[in-house]
């Protein structure tokens, strides 16, 4: 099933991120993680890409194992360290695993690298051969607080129409803590006459490092409230997770209710924090 058709739907929509294990040792566990979490029953799930090409050979297979416990699924696809005979190769592995939702993304570029080098410079432009390829359902990444190496926002959302008309059918966002950045981003994008629907992307955070490091990379805004929990709970794991699955559960709910009705979760292969935050919303996603 193509992931669009899930979006487009009436019902708020539910999903969840996996990624791949650094080293084949880890494999195992990570399937296993990432089936827990298809036994859920989510709409659909996806599957990351090592941008630097490391993990990158285990995305298909695991994508292809989810859709064969009867979730749709979604493989991740990155410009970065990529020639055209590796995508073109790649692309034809996703065709014989029957795989149809692709998410097309640069990767972040490594220190070092020369980008003259890249064949796909950008997003838009693997979008165009993903298009050419085949039959695929193909989103994109969109930033609500403006990708890092943007310029502006205003240059940031012309690009993002490049995307769009290159043939993106959805974006899923960078996530963020608080709704009215997406919302305002929304209305932007609306303004700037891009119609594309936007899946919002949730991390539930739920240990004091796993924040630092979230801001240090993506330079993500942390509201105060969200900063004092991580205060008065970061020293106490427990108590830390508890928190951080009711304020992803608290955003997933206040987005439903101003209409934005697909949300993907960043559950970082941890089905006990995906079943949790799954049970929160029982309800309110039947
Ligand atoms: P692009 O859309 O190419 O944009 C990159 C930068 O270039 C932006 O500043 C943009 O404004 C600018 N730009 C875009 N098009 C043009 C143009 N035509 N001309 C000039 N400038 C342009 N990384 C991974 O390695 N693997 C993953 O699986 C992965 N999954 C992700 C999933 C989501 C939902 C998100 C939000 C990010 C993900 N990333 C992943 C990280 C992503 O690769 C990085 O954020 C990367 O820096 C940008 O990727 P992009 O696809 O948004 O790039």
């Amino acid at each position: 099933m193509k992931i669009i058709d899930i979006i487009k739907g009436e019902k708020p929509s539910l999903s969840f991120e996996v990624f791949p294990p650094k080293t084949s040792d880890k494999y195992e566990n990570v399937v296993e993680a990432a089936e827990k979490i298809a036994s859920l029953k989510p709409d659909f799930m996806s599957v990351t890409y090592g941008a630097g090409g490391g993990t990158s050979m285990y995305t298909a297979d695991i994508t292809s194992r989810l859709m064969k416990c009867g979730v749709t699924s979604m493989a991740h696809l990155t410009c970065v360290s990529s020639t055209r005979e590796m995508i073109r190769s790649e692309l034809e592995k996703l065709k014989s695993l029957g795989i149809e939702n692709i998410l097309a993304l640069r990767g972040d570029i490594p220190e070092e690298f020369s980008v003259e080098n890249m064949e796909y410079r950008y997003a838009c432009d693997l979008v165009k051969e993903i298009k050419e390829t085949g039959d695929f359902c193909i989103g994109g990444a969109c930033y609500p607080e403006t990708h890092p190496e943007s310029e502006n926002s205003a240059k940031d959302l012309e690009y993002l129409r490049v995307k769009a008309e290159a043939g993106c059918e959805f974006f899923t966002t960078q996530m963020f803590f608080d709704n009215n950045i997406l919302y305002n981003f929304m209305y932007r994008m609306l303004k700037a006459g891009i119609d594309v629907p936007v899946v919002a992307g949730i991390m539930p955070v739920t240990n004091a490092a796993q924040m630092k490091r979230i801001c240090d990379i993506s330079k993500t805004a942390l509201p105060q409230r969200f900063v004092r929990i991580v205060d008065r709970y970061g020293d106490r794991p427990e108590a830390m997770k508890q928190a951080g699955i009711a304020y992803a559960t608290e955003q997933i709910i206040d987005l439903y209710a101003n209409g934005v009705n697909a949300v993907h979760v960043y559950s970082m292969n941890k089905p006990d924090v995906a079943e949790a935050i799954k049970n929160n919303l029982s309800e309110i996603i039947k």
